[in-house]
């Protein structure tokens, strides 16, 4: 029998986790998808990322230790960093014109958004006060909080990514820097840790039709109730509005424009982590996956891949700054608060920063919206508007995130000549990386 592709064992999972879920709820069956479903869908989360880690670890040190020298790294550094910057403020853009042409917050009704506001004040304080922890902080508390003070706590938190990257990135400074004699053992370990690596998350995909369908039959069951939904139904529209242009039209266009992909192979390729991304709205559990599609699948040397997809799932989030720049303007509109051009561009660059701020892990795009509200004045109280859809365009964000950083894997890998070409018999979805 001819084997499905993986996209659409995911697609399929999904599908059939909310007729599950569906049913569930028509049939009061909750506490058991409560009790026996949802339990795989959290084993599938925590095997991703019980592997992410240890996957930065030996992909980036093999992707360094690659390099012949120093120039190559801070080379592929600066570009990765910029065309970042770039992307998200593009994004955080695109969601300005959606929320500003639409004027969603104009149009829901008062005794919705009084609702709102007291039925969800509690949550929304909770997600105000972890911001304020990180408000109170000096302006350069970002830049010390990336270096870590051990090496082995850094590596034992999934939040403390972008410490575990500062680290091997000097440790391959110098792997770089010895003697290559000496040098040679420590790869050569390191190549046989990441070969076993890429094995296990070959094994745990095997998986992921199951994991997504138990993730989504729990989510449909602990969705909020549908009148919910339309009250908040025009916000939502420009959230996904925005999303879905960064997705079908600004990423496949530039991917195509700048290194010939088509539009089809873009998605062959990509899907599987946007199915997984959506489903698990972490970047961070996708991260894994990402990797393998685009090194796999897009061509991208390891060398390259290695080094942009775990710096991008951890500060490039342009699915999160282009919601965040849809709720701030929302809410402002919603409470009848003006917002001057001064204020919009406030709105990208705090947006901006903010998503850099974000952890790769589900809701932590709202605790950060905190500081955009606070950039431009609007009450932070207005959080409370947003909660109760925030779950579902987490998940479409989380799949623009990871989107971006594949895209923008690509095009810098095509800027260094590291841009496989297709397989020369044909093989669909297959690269041959480029010889030197
Ligand atoms: N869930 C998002 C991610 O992991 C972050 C967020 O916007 O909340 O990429």
């Amino acid at each position: 029998m001819k084997k499905i592709a993986l996209h659409w064992q995911i697609l399929i999972g999904m599908f059939v986790g909310i007729l599950i879920g569906f049913v569930a709820v028509q049939i009061n069956g909750g506490d058991f998808i409560a009790d026996w479903i949802k339990p795989f869908g959290a084993i599938f989360i925590n095997l991703l990322k019980l592997i992410a880690v240890p996957l930065i670890i030996v992909s980036l040190l093999n992707g360094i230790g690659d390099l012949q020298d120093i120039s190559k790294l801070s080379k592929m550094g600066t570009r990765t960093i910029l065309i970042y910057i770039c992307t998200t403020i593009i994004a955080v853009t695109v969601g300005l014109i959606t929320v500003n042409t639409f004027g969603p917050g104009y149009k829901i009704k008062e005794e919705t958004r009084n609702n709102l506001l007291e039925n969800y004040a509690s949550d929304a304080s909770g997600k105000i006060e972890m911001a304020m922890s990180q408000k109170d902080q000096g302006p350069l508390q970002p830049l010390v909080d990336i270096v870590p003070d051990n090496i082995f706590r850094a590596m034992t938190e999934n939040g403390s990514m972008l410490q575990v990257i500062f680290f091997i990135i000097f440790f391959g400074i110098a792997l770089i820097l010895i003697d290559p004699k000496d040098a040679a053992p420590v790869k050569a370990f390191v190549k046989g840790v990441n070969e076993v690596i890429l094995k296990l998350i070959d094994i745990i995909m095997l998986a992921a039709p199951y994991g997504v369908l138990a993730l989504m039959a729990s989510l449909v069951v602990e969705a909020p109730s549908l009148d919910l939904f339309q009250a908040l139904l025009w916000y939502g529209f420009c959230v996904i509005l925005g999303l879905a242009i960064m997705i079908f039209v600004f990423y496949p266009l530039v991917a195509k424009a700048y290194t010939g992909f088509s539009y089809r192979s873009f998605f062959n390729g990509i899907s599987p982590a946007q199915l997984l991304a959506f489903s698990t709205s972490s970047s961070a559990a996708t991260l894994p996956v990402t990797m393998e599609r685009v090194t796999e699948h897009m061509g991208v040397d390891e060398e390259v891949s290695s080094f942009v997809l775990p710096i991008g799932a951890t500060i490039n989030m342009d699915g999160t700054s282009l919601y965040q720049a849809v709720a701030a303007v929302f809410i402002a509109q919603a409470l009848n608060i003006d917002l001057t051009f001064t204020d919009q561009i406030m709105i990208v660059v705090t947006a901006t920063l903010a998503s850099i701020g974000s952890a790769a892990v589900p809701g932590a795009g709202m605790v950060m919206l905190v500081i955009v509200l606070g950039s431009v004045g609007i009450p932070e109280a207005g959080l409370a508007l947003i909660f109760a859809v925030d779950r579902p365009l987490d998940m479409a964000r989380t799949v623009v995130n990871v989107t971006g950083d594949a895209s923008v894997s690509m095009i810098v890998a095509k800027s260094l000549n590291k841009l496989g070409i297709p397989h020369p018999k044909g093989l669909k979805d297959h690269y041959v990386p480029p010889s030197e």
